[in-house]
């Protein structure tokens, strides 16, 4: 039977090419091109001798199956030659509370970026407080300034290039080339572009997670993260996923799975349509500021270009100032953007949201009410004259 192709691990192929052929393993699958959905916690060793060795493929439903050994080998080929493994995790949450524990012990200091994901912050300062890391919050545009907040047990910086809500850039160069001359890990929450447009482990970064919740399911239906790792991190994140133990339901490895081999189009779709919105959107006379880096006027848009190859659907808007009853006014006239946490599937949404409440290193005051919008994969002339409905609501409730 012929195989896809090279194994994935061939980086002379596409990413859209890698994501389709990676992980294929038809003559294990009786020719099936998909893997079947493995449920399963026992796996039977043929001899006594076998049973010793612990010589088998598959050892225990907790440490993988082929379903998993599939999503691992996409992963792994879509992140590049820099990746030396794939850890799953059953949220995407999970997997960052997953990777400071690998990286961190008692009496270390961490960094974080103030325009982390929230729970992040949350998890840094509840669990990881209460066994004695100590996290420092930081600009997300100091860039090589970081040096002057490295105490001699930093032992990790984590970053989210560009933040979910605020869409600030932070200079994940920069940043690395510090970090390793201090002997710190750089992880890199990389959730908005995927590995598919920002290569973060090339970027000097040494563990790049995904909650695969969002772009790599693609669909709204499962909870899902990654973990990736280079050669130098993969072990310490190995080790933790086994002693905590770390995995998740067969279902959604399948459906993480069966995400990547569409996320190519998706996301190109979600790049093409959430700039035009954006542009569409910093038109009109509503809207004092757009928040996207892949926009000429963002000041994030440098870095953006020089390490990022695309952009996704989920960018932020900044309201000239009008009462809230406008702004709810305009959620509630809205069809198409529904109202909701997440981003990352087909359907498009939208949220206030406010940073202020919880940025330690930095003050967010931008000037208006903001509205974070996720740009499905609607047609967007529909989405405009939703917003259009959206934005006379807002006006007559002014
Ligand atoms: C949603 C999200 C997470 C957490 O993922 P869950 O699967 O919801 O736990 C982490 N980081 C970012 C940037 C996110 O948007």
């Amino acid at each position: 039977m012929k195989s896809p192709g090279p194994d994935g691990k061939s980086t002379s192929q596409q990413a859209e090419t890698r994501l389709v052929t990676a992980g294929r393993d038809p003559i294990a699958q009786k020719g099936f091109v998909n893997p079947a959905v493995f449920h399963g916690s026992t796996v039977l060793y043929p001899t006594a001798d076998d049973l010793h060795a612990h010589r088998s493929e598959f050892t225990y439903g907790r440490h993988g199956s082929p379903t998993t050994r599939a999503l691992q080998d996409v992963m792994m080929a879509l992140e590049g030659p820099q990746c030396a493994g794939v850890g799953i995790a059953p949220s995407g949450l999970a997997a960052i509370s997953t990777t400071l524990l690998s990286v961190t012990k008692a009496g270390d200091h961490l960094l974080v970026c103030d325009n982390v994901y929230r729970p992040s912050r949350n998890f840094c300062n509840g669990v990881l407080a209460r066994y004695g890391v100590e996290t420092t919050y930081f600009d997300p545009a100091i860039g090589a300034g970081i040096a002057r907040l490295f105490k001699p047990n930093t032992r990790a910086v984590l970053v989210e290039a560009p933040g979910s809500q605020s869409f600030e850039m932070p200079d994940i160069p920069a940043i690395a080339e510090v970090a390793h001359a201090r002997g710190a890990i750089v992880i890199d929450d990389n959730t908005w572009a995927t590995p598919l447009f920002h290569r973060s482990l090339d970027l000097g970064v040494d563990i790049s997670m995904q909650a695969a919740t969002k772009y790599i399911g693609g669909h709204s239906d499962i909870m899902f993260g990654t973990i990736s790792a280079n050669a130098k991190a993969w072990p310490m994140v190995q080790e933790t996923i086994r002693l905590l133990g770390v995995c998740a339901g067969p279902d959604d490895v399948y459906l993480a799975l069966r995400g990547t081999r569409t996320l190519a189009v998706r996301l190109a779709q979600h790049h093409r349509s959430g700039l035009e919105m954006a542009r569409w959107l910093a038109a009109r006379p509503e809207v004092a500021r757009v928040l996207h880096p892949g926009l000429e006027s963002d000041p994030g848009h440098a870095i953006w270009k020089r390490d990022f190859t695309g952009a996704s659907g989920l960018f932020s808007i900044v309201l000239k100032p009008v009462p809230q009853k406008a702004v709810d006014a305009l959620l509630d006239a809205v069809t198409l953007f529904g109202m909701g946490y997440s981003w990352g599937g087909f359907e498009s949404l939208v949220i206030p949201f406010d940073c202020d409440s919880y940025r330690t290193a930095t003050k967010w005051s931008p000037g208006g009410p903001t509205l974070r919008l996720h740009i499905g994969l609607e047609n967007v002339d529909d989405l405009k004259a939703d917003l259009d409905r959206g934005f006379a609501a807002l006006k007559a409730a002014q």
